[in-house]
């Protein structure tokens, strides 16, 4: 009979949201009884959580988890999110949204979008927006779940994704994981143990003397990565060439201002700052570059650009754009902020540590950790990490701005072969390709360089197959039918009073 090589103990090093997603999703799949699962954190340390504003894929890691959204939605002090809102990006004085969704129907197998740049071309598209369920709810305050029997009505399938609380997110899942066996250790790590010939990683220690050892660890210990680069060395591949902002103050303030269901990114001379709408607070914070600005004056920008009372004093950090070179060494996985860290611009990093989690339980290893799933994992990575960079990129790129030294660096970098394949095709025919299992979709590189003011030169000519009375009429109709559907949308506070109301609720009187 062979050795049962199975895992036999998973040690998650941090307790963040990164820690605690992983432990949840370890505790949900991995239920024969044979591997433990321990979570060991620190209170001294604490931990990132900001915000935080998400994309849609987290409701189906919440539904992997068998979570029940109300619920989630009342522990967490969240809100719904249907787009993101950019202001002051392509000029002054503009704004754009880049929508959760699909922008009108495609027709007869061709995407909207070359339908609308047609329409343009022959002044009378309108804007991008009206063609939105998503932007238009975004814009006046509206909210609702996909409507069961909605028909082909935009309607019956609303993408959206939640702003919320972090810490309390963490806190949920602590009580998931615990409920379902993960053992949480309080103490902070002092020391680690390798092995003398191989370099894994044998034993950790806490300043309390107590030794730990498992056959695989997780490293959730945010920017520090004390396993992957403090123990392993694994490196660092610094992105601030493309990525220039490496610092952030963040600060929550009272509620004020508008109730959309929409985070709002406004560009600043140097970085943008961001307002994060909670059912009890706001999250605030401003990014930027320090080459470019002082902690003192980005402060300033931020508290004099604030909806409500600040609640806290300003938290500051520090980080740099990038990417472990390894997120998978030995027998250390990092997942969360010890992989890597782009600006949540297009709030992808609670996403990252989704993709990171379900890559990692595919393939699973065993104790002998095979090199060849260790490279596979890597590459997946790799990819992710480089597709999503290009993407942020693009809102910095694709600019007009040319007011500070900061956004006219941004307008004149030299970017990846890949985004500037991307953007010289949309500009020379308007298409625009989603390529393999990239994150955003075409749909979301099309809102922004339409947003940044990318102008194609054409549009797809097989657009013009549909005779000009048709095409006039089916635009309109699909302009009416959004329109109809956002007005039959309730209020987006009126939906959370309603259906998921957290006990600590401010927003009616926004005491
Ligand atoms: C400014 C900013 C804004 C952000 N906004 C968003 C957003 O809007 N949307 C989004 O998706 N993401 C956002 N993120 C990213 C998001 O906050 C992180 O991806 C997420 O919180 C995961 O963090 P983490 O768990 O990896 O690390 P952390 O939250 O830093 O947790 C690290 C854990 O490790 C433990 N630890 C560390 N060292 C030790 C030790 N020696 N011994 C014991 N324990 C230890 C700590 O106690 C803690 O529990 C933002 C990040 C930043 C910096």
């Amino acid at each position: 009979m062979t050795e049962d090589n199975r895992l036999r103990h998973i040690l998650i090093v941090g307790g963040g949201t990164a820690g605690w997603m992983t432990a949840a999703a370890l505790a949900r799949f991995l239920t024969d009884g044979f591997t433990k699962v321990t979570v060991i954190e620190s209170e001294a340390i604490g931990t990132v959580g900001v915000g935080e504003s998400t994309i849609p894929q987290i409701r189906i890691f919440n539904r992997l988890l068998g979570l029940d959204e109300d619920d989630f939605v009342r522990k967490t002090q969240a809100t719904f999110k249907l787009a993101i809102e950019f202001v002051d990006w392509r000029r002054i004085g503009e704004r754009y949204y880049h929508p959760f969704g699909p922008y009108g129907v495609d027709m007869g197998g061709v995407s909207f979008h070359a339908f609308y740049l047609r329409a343009l071309a022959e002044g009378h598209g309108g804007r991008l927006d009206e063609y939105s369920l998503q932007a238009l709810g975004a814009e006046e305050a509206k909210f609702s779940r996909p409507v069961p029997n909605a028909g082909n009505s935009p309607l019956a399938d609303i993408a959206y994704a939640f702003h919320f609380d972090a810490g309390l997110y963490a806190k949920y899942l602590r009580e998931y994981s615990e409920a379902r066996g993960v053992k949480r250790v309080e103490g902070r790590i002092v020391d680690v143990k390798q092995h003398p010939e191989t370099g894994f990683v044998q034993s950790i220690q806490t300043e309390k003397g107590e030794t730990i050892e498992a056959d695989f660890y997780i490293d959730c210990s945010g920017f520090r990565g004390l396993l992957i680069e403090q123990t392993l060395g694994a490196g660092y591949e610094d992105w601030s060439e493309w990525l220039m902002n490496d610092r952030a103050v963040a600060v929550p303030c009272t509620l004020g201002g508008s109730l959309r269901p929409v985070t709002r990114a406004t560009a600043r001379p140097a970085g943008w700052q961001w307002r994060i709408p909670l059912q009890h607070r706001l999250g605030n914070g401003h990014a930027y570059s320090s080459a470019h600005m002082s902690d003192d004056e980005a402060t300033a920008i931020l508290l004099d650009n604030l909806d409500g009372e600040p609640l806290a004093d300003p938290l500051r950090l520090k980080f740099t754009a990038g990417r472990r070179r390894k997120s998978w060494d030995k027998n250390v996985v990092a997942i969360g902020l010890s992989a890597g860290f782009m600006e949540p611009l297009e709030s992808q990093s609670i996403h990252l540590i989704q993709v990171g989690i379900s890559r990692l339980m595919t393939l699973l290893p065993t104790r002998a950790m095979g090199e060849a799933e260790i490279g596979l994992y890597n590459r997946w990575m790799t990819w992710e990490y480089e597709k999503i960079r290009d993407f942020l990129i693009l809102h910095y790129h694709a600019t007009e701005r040319d007011d500070t030294p900061y956004w006219d660096r941004c307008r004149t970098m030299q970017v990846s072969d890949y985004l500037a394949e991307k953007i010289a095709i949309f500009k020379s025919t308007g298409r625009v390709f989603r390529e393999h299992d990239e994150l955003f979709n075409d749909t979301s590189w099309y809102a922004v360089m339409m947003g940044q003011g990318i102008t194609p030169g054409r549009y797809d000519p097989i657009v013009d197959e549909m005779p000009d009375e048709m095409f006039r009429s089916r635009m309109e109709e699909i302009r009416q039918v959004t329109r109809n559907s956002v007005h039959w949308m309730p209020g987006h506070f009126e939906f959370i009073e309603k259906t998921c109301k957290a006990a600590e609720f401010v927003w009616p009187g926004r005491a």
